[in-house]
């Protein structure tokens, strides 16, 4: 059997790569079955659906959302959402409405500073796309000021840095619930990312579980051996469906590749079938 990829992103939000372009690459690649899962829009998944039927490879519309448990950021993804769904554009023009004041401040300070980021030129070069840091971070690195993004991130941009600003975060409730109504599942993206403290973290995914999340993501490209099987020892402790994804990027992200991480992400098409299997027995 062979293998999925289910955490993807586009130009639909900080991808380099179209839905098109992603489609392609996976078909390349000899992936199953791909899910386009863009920050906090769904205007890549049906692209990437239609793509997905045009090239027989397929294409599970998914979208990941921030949210906030306790304050802290965290990231649902949602597969098998109808990307067109009524329920969901309130809620993201929501979030793309906080981004936008983020991004207007964030550029305003590095323009006062001589680091000429315009917000305007981001949107006529991203036409659609949600605009975050990374779309800051490449313009820096265009502009001659940092030798890569990382060290935009590093620099400028991570949290703690000078042109840092927050944003406010969906609650979790509010993430999944778009998710649901959407006609799709939610599961937890990248538990172990974040750097928790065991308690927090397992707080956090019994607070997602009770909030209607079914899966969490055991399989990650930046996940070490150790990882993975501390978050498959979590996924069977909180009862939760493993799934796994690459979180690929494109060139934002140059050392993650589509169905692959550090190592080979080996994320079963058995783990997509029971995904589905889930979502037809919430119907
Ligand atoms: P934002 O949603 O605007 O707060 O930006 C967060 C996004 O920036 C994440 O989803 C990542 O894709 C990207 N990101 C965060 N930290 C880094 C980093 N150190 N290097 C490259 N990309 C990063
Ligand atoms: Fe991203
Ligand atoms: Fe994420
Ligand atoms: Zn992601």
């Amino acid at each position: 059997m062979g293998t999925v990829d289910l955490h993807i992103h586009t130009t639909a939000s900080d991808g380099t790569m179209t839905p098109a372009e992603v489609v392609a690459l996976a078909k390349e690649l000899g992936l199953e079955a791909i899910a386009i899962t863009d920050h906090d829009t769904a205007a890549g998944a049906g692209p990437g659906v239609a793509a997905g039927l045009a090239a027989g490879l397929e294409v599970i519309p998914g979208i990941e959302i921030s949210a906030a448990f306790r304050e802290r950021e965290i990231h649902i993804l949602g597969y098998f959402i109808d990307p067109e769904d009524a329920a969901l554009a309130p809620v993201l023009d929501w979030v793309v409405q906080d981004r936008d004041r983020r991004n207007e401040q964030i550029a305003a300070m590095l323009e006062r500073d001589g680091y000429g980021v315009s917000l305007e030129a981001l949107k006529r070069e991203n036409p659609g796309a949600v605009i975050g840091r990374p779309h800051m971070a490449r313009a820096l690195l265009a502009g001659g000021h940092v030798q890569s993004v990382g060290e935009a991130f590093d620099r400028f941009l991570a949290e703690g840095k000078p042109y840092f600003l927050p944003r406010t975060f969906l609650p979790l409730q509010q993430a999944v619930d778009s998710i649901q109504t959407a006609g799709g599942i939610a599961v937890l993206a990248h538990p172990l990312w974040w750097g928790f403290e065991d308690d927090f973290l397992r707080d956090m995914i019994a607070a997602v579980k009770a909030a209607g999340v079914i899966g969490m993501e055991v399989r990650y490209s930046t996940y070490t051996p150790e990882q993975t099987a501390y978050a498959m020892a979590l996924a069977e402790e909180f009862d939760l469906l493993p799934t796994g994804g690459s979180d690929f990027h494109g060139a934002a992200k140059p050392d993650i590749q589509i169905g692959a991480g550090m190592g080979d992400l080996n994320v079963p098409r058995a783990w997509l079938d029971s995904l589905r299997a889930r979502r037809d027995d919430m119907r």
